[in-house]
C-alpha cells in the first residue's frame, strides 16, 4: 500500500471492526520533519470499529523511540506504551464536545472527507506520551559529557548547598 497504511477509507469501511498491525520506524517521523527521534520502533495495532453511523478508532502503540538525552545528547531509548481511542464524526451540526462520554476523543471530519489519516494521529500520541525530560538511567549517561557538565554546574558540593542545582531541589522534594 503507498500511503503507509494509515490512510482510513470512510466510505469503503466495513460494517464491523477491522484491525490491523502496522510496524512504524524512523521514517515515519522523519516525513513529519521531526529531527528529535533519531530512531524508533512502534507495532501499532488498530481496531476500527464501524456501527451504523459511529466510526470507533483503538490504536495501540507500544515499542521504543530514540531521543537525545537531555543531560548528555547520547541516544536514550524511550519506552513508548500510549493508546489513541476516537470517535469519528462528521461535522453536521453536532456540538463541539472533545469527548463523548466513555473517554474517546471526538475527532471531527467534514462531510466530504472519503478518507482519515491516522498518521497524524499517531505522531501526536507518541510525541505527547514522551516525558518532558528524556534521561539515561542514573549512571548510564555518556561520562565524558557528564564530567564535562560536572565542571559546569557543582553537582555535589560538601557543604549540601542545593542553590542552583535543579537536580539535589527535586531529589529533595521526592524524598520527603
Ligand atoms: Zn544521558
Amino acid at each position: 500500500m503507498e500511503n503507509n497504511g494509515f490512510l482510513i477509507p470512510l466510505n469503503g469501511l466495513a460494517q464491523g471492526k477491522t484491525r490491523s498491525r502496522s510496524r512504524v520506524g524512523k521514517e515515519f517521523f522523519e516525513k513529519f520533519d521531526n529531527t528529535e527521534i533519531l530512531d524508533a520502533g512502534l507495532l501499532v495495532s488498530t481496531e476500527i470499529e464501524k456501527s451504523g453511523q459511529y466510526i470507533g478508532i483503538d490504536c495501540h502503540i507500544s515499542g521504543t523511540v530514540t531521543v537525545p538525552c537531555d543531560r548528555c545528547l547520547d541516544p536514550v531509548a524511550i519506552p513508548v506504551d500510549t493508546c489513541a481511542r476516537l470517535s469519528l464524526k462528521f461535522a453536521a451540526g453536532e456540538g463541539d464536545d472533545t469527548e463523548d462520554g466513555s473517554g474517546r476523543e471526538i475527532v471531527r471530519l467534514s462531510e466530504d472527507n472519503t478518507e482519515f489519516d491516522l498518521s497524524q494521529v499517531i505522531y501526536d500520541y507518541v510525541c505527547l506520551s514522551l516525558p518532558p525530560r528524556r534521561l539515561h538511567p542514573e549512571g548510564g549517561c555518556n561520562p565524558e559529557a557528564m564530567k564535562y557538565l560536572e565542571h559546569g554546574i557543582s553537582v555535589r558540593n560538601a557543604g549540601g548547598d542545593n542553590d542552583g542545582n535543579p537536580f539535589m531541589a527535586l531529589k529533595d522534594l521526592l524524598g520527603n
